[in-house]
């Protein structure tokens, strides 16, 4: 579907936008186009008129010393522009990259410090992903649109030069080439669109493609695709779209062809025309063979002149829609406050609040959380245990300060944390979430979160208490093994147990004074998790803790357990309240013991 959104920034303001760019990161950039568009312009010029000067000093009986200098002279001309042209053109390069770098790089500075709410929401994701695309590659606006500017400066210059050495002509004749250049230019490029208003299309079967090689490929498919011999049926799925994807291009090239035709027919028309100007010229008025040959390649590169004009123009407003989208997503509104704000406080001992909590996913007309007045006082341990789907990871995010509230207030001592910076605020957790979000770098590295600022003895010690010591220590480089094999081979393979016990090493690092827990050992076996609750308050000594579990059992170690049911707080106490008080904790605590008793749950996950 065509969609014609106006673009936020003008195509003069984009301009500008890249000009200061370049400006403030490498002024090169903007000396090497001015040259290049002299050197281009100099080489035309000289290529109109070395065989004209040549065809004249013929005419004229020049003697042979004179013939073969202006010859030489003009070579030698031209050998020193195409040269100059062809170094300063491989040198400059590394200019546009650097300015295209500094775009992308701002990109993903914006992409890794936006909003949390922004990182789902969907507008801002296809800005994100348009923006990307702009800056992606060599042949993206971000640094292509050196090279539409400096055409269209050149095709600009040489357009005026040329009409003034044709002001002999008459306006007719120049008024013909215009418009002939112009329609082949119009016509061609609404057959060309064909694509673009395709393109949907066109992407459609490509994704389907792409996707199947993806999914061909991916580790987390490997098995499924074995044990249930998938490869024939992933190998039709991406035949069928191949076929749909070479019908496409096959009518597109049909269509095509038709801009070759209006090309043929147009020129055949304005040389026809030119030609016979030109001979009448040269019957009646005695028009001497060099001019004649001067203002016949004057008329044919005028065209290309016109049309280089428009399609420079063209390209260049395409591409300041890319531009205008990389400035759009740079400008993305934040919600949070992330300049200035009150400082937090540093006494050490936070107690978190809740205050009159409801919420909702943006887009959802669903309230996830209701109405909620919690408070978790400094140094303790609180557990938040409920069905899936009841609210609990809900209620960490508004912690943490992911999402704001759309009515009460999440307060740290007593003030709302809209007030504090929100990067500040977030110093003070550590936590682990339910997604593995480890890389490919060392353990320790994962660990300490840090390429340089490694305490070794802590990283040492954060892993013994998350229980990974002995399999660090089986490890031929200890914590300097990589994670993962996407980009080291030599990395190491964790299963989701030894997974989540590193995150835990990396909360337990970050010593945050608020430790979040989000199911920190579904995935470990119930000896393990044993072992992780034995240490637990160990590892939250000082600090105030939110533990979240849909395993009942799993959080009687805590001082409080919250009992969450459709985002509201409808048990609360500890383990020995609630079971006395014989509600619905309880009874789930009751099904849970029969369930394990009878070994119903298996855990850990092999890659
Ligand atoms: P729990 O952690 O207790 O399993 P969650 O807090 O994850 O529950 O989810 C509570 C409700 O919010 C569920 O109905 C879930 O579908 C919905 N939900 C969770 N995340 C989102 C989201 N990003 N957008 C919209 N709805 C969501």
């Amino acid at each position: 579907m065509k969609t014609k959104k106006k673009p936020k920034y003008s195509l003069g303001s984009c301009v500008s936008f890249m000009v200061k760019t370049a400006w403030n990161r490498e002024k090169r950039v903007l000396w090497v186009c001015m040259a290049l568009i002299g050197l281009q312009l100099s080489q035309s010029l000289v290529q109109l008129y070395v065989t004209p000067m040549v065809l004249r000093r013929v005419e004229n009986h020049a003697p042979l010393g004179e013939l073969l200098l202006t010859i030489g002279g003009f070579s030698l001309l031209l050998f020193v522009l195409t040269a100059l042209n062809t170094y300063i053109e491989k040198r400059a390069i590394y200019g546009r990259v650097s300015v295209r770098s500094s775009l992308v790089n701002a990109v993903n500075v914006k992409s890794c410090t936006t909003a949390y709410p922004n990182t789902r929401d969907a507008q801002a994701l296809k800005l994100q992903q348009a923006a990307m695309n702009a800056c992606g590659s060599n042949s993206e606006p971000a640094e292509h649109i050196w090279m539409t500017l400096m055409g269209l400066v050149t095709n600009l210059v040489g357009f005026v030069i040329y009409l003034v050495l044709l002001s002999a002509l008459p306006p007719l004749l120049i008024g013909v080439v215009v418009l002939t250049s112009a329609i082949g230019f119009l016509v061609s490029k609404r057959i060309n669109q064909w694509e673009y208003r395709h393109k949907d299309q066109r992407d459609q079967y490509l994704e389907e493609m792409l996707y199947i090689q993806r999914k061909s490929r991916s580790i987390e498919l490997a098995k499924d695709i074995r044990i249930f011999g998938l490869k024939p049926w992933l190998t039709a799925v991406y035949d069928s779209s191949s076929r749909l994807y070479e019908a496409f291009i096959t009518k597109r090239e049909r269509i095509y062809i038709w801009t070759n035709v209006v090309d043929v027919v147009l020129s055949l028309a304005r040389n026809g025309i030119a030609y016979v100007y030109l001979i009448l010229m040269t019957l009646e008025n005695g028009l001497p063979a060099s001019e004649f040959l001067l203002y016949f390649t004057a008329l044919s590169g005028f065209t290309a002149w016109v049309t280089g004009i428009l399609t420079e123009f063209s390209t260049l407003y395409q591409e300041g829609l890319g531009i205008s989208q990389v400035r759009e997503y740079l400008d993305l509104p934040e919600p949070f406050q992330f300049e200035g704000g009150k400082p937090i406080p540093q006494s050490g001992s936070y107690t978190l609040s809740l205050d009159g909590v409801s919420f909702k996913y943006p887009g959802s007309e669903q309230y996830v959380v209701r109405d909620l007045y919690l408070t978790i006082h400094p140094g303790e341990n609180l557990a938040v245990v409920g069905l899936n789907g009841a609210g609990k990871t809900t209620l960490v995010r508004l912690l943490c300060g992911f999402y704001d509230p759309d009515e009460g207030r999440v307060l740290l001592n007593g003030q709302d944390i809209r007030e504090f910076n929100r990067r500040e605020y977030y110093k003070l957790f550590s936590a682990v979430f339910q997604e593995y979000s480890l890389l490919d770098v060392s353990m320790e590295e994962n660990v300490a979160q840090s390429v340089t600022e490694i305490d070794r003895g802590r990283v040492e010690q954060c892993l013994e208490q998350a229980g990974l010591r002995e399999l660090v220590y089986s490890l031929p480089q200890g914590t300097k093994t990589h994670v993962g094999r996407e980009v080291y081979l030599d990395g190491v393979l964790l299963s989701g147990g030894e997974t989540q016990r590193l995150m835990l090493a990396r909360a337990l690092y970050k010593d945050g004074g608020i430790l979040i827990l989000d199911e920190p050992t579904a995935a470990l076996d119930p000896i393990a998790e044993n072992d992780i609750y034995l240490k637990y308050n160990e590892m939250t000594a000082g600090k105030t803790s939110v533990f979240i579990s849909h395993r009942l059992a799993s959080t009687r170690f805590c001082d409080r357990i919250i009992f969450l049911e459709n985002g509201s707080i409808i048990e609360e106490g500890t383990h020995e309240e609630l079971m006395k008080l014989g509600g619905a904790y309880a009874k789930l605590f009751a099904v849970q013991a029969r369930y394990y008793q009878e070994g119903g749950e298996t855990h850990g996950e092999e890659n």
